[in-house]
């Protein structure tokens, strides 16, 4: 399966910050035809990476959408403007948006369902938090997250999944080789007991640098990458892209 390396930048990057920052990556970025490299930029960058990334290999998205394409929606972004501007994913239950701006997965699942109509790729995020993993709760928590922000998604449309422990989360704390790979097997065998394909890429995300990537991306059902901190600069994200 490719690999797939995402970059999660968050609320980070004016719009003349990112396009400085493609026109760096997409200069350096040449020999990584085999991988699959994307962005979610901020939405007030989305235009801004549309033009810099218009005649390269290189995918976008944005980090939320509505259920909705259109409407009474004060603040938020239309999944449907984002496919007009040439954007294929949408990053969605990140755990940022679960704990600080209370999306449930119900919410989640919603919007899954909205980006699969649109013929687009969601990404949907679920990772345990530290008192989770802690009290044995891990399993529980994974399936229970899948299985309802996957309860209105369509088994033969695409989408990805990111396993991204909350506590591994901007901290510098890395998950083991061991509980990445227990997690991810996790994953897997519940999206084929759910109908979803084998092909589903299931990336890892949490603290990633170029010094764990190489050995975290040789763990089986590893399939890529979400990055945050280390996607903000063309050299540590590239490094990453290269493991
Ligand atoms: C993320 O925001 O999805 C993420 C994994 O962040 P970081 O790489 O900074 O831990």
């Amino acid at each position: 399966m490719t690999k797939i390396f995402a970059a999660n930048w968050k609320l980070h990057k004016t719009p003349k910050e990112s396009r400085e920052f493609f026109a760096d990556f997409t200069q350096k970025q040449q020999l990584l035809a085999h991988s699959l490299i994307l962005f979610f930029p901020p939405a007030t960058s989305l235009e801004a990476t549309s033009e810099s990334l218009m005649h390269t290999q290189i995918e976008f998205g944005a980090q939320n959408c509505c259920f909705e394409a259109q409407g009474a929606f004060t603040g938020e972004t239309s999944a449907l403007v984002v496919k007009n501007l040439g954007g294929k994913w949408i990053l969605l239950g990140h755990s940022e948006r679960r704990k600080i701006f209370a999306e449930t997965d119900e919410m989640i699942a919603r919007k899954l369902q909205f980006v699969q109509t649109l013929e687009m790729a969601p990404m949907l995020c679920v990772g345990e938090t530290l008192e989770q993993r802690e009290s044995g709760q891990t399993s529980a928590v994974i399936r229970s997250q899948l299985q309802k922000g996957l309860a209105m998604a369509t088994v033969d449309k695409f989408l990805a999944v990111a396993y991204e422990p909350v506590w591994a989360i901007g901290t510098g704390k890395v998950a083991t080789v061991d509980q990445v790979g227990e997690t991810h097997a996790q994953v897997r065998s519940e999206l084929t007991r759910l109908g979803f394909s084998v092909e589903t890429p299931i990336l890892y995300g949490g603290s990633v640098k170029a010094d764990n990537a190489k050995e975290l991306i040789q763990v089986p059902e590893v399939n890529g990458f979400l990055v945050g901190g280390a996607s903000l600069e063309v050299s540590s994200f590239l490094e990453i892209c290269r493991a």
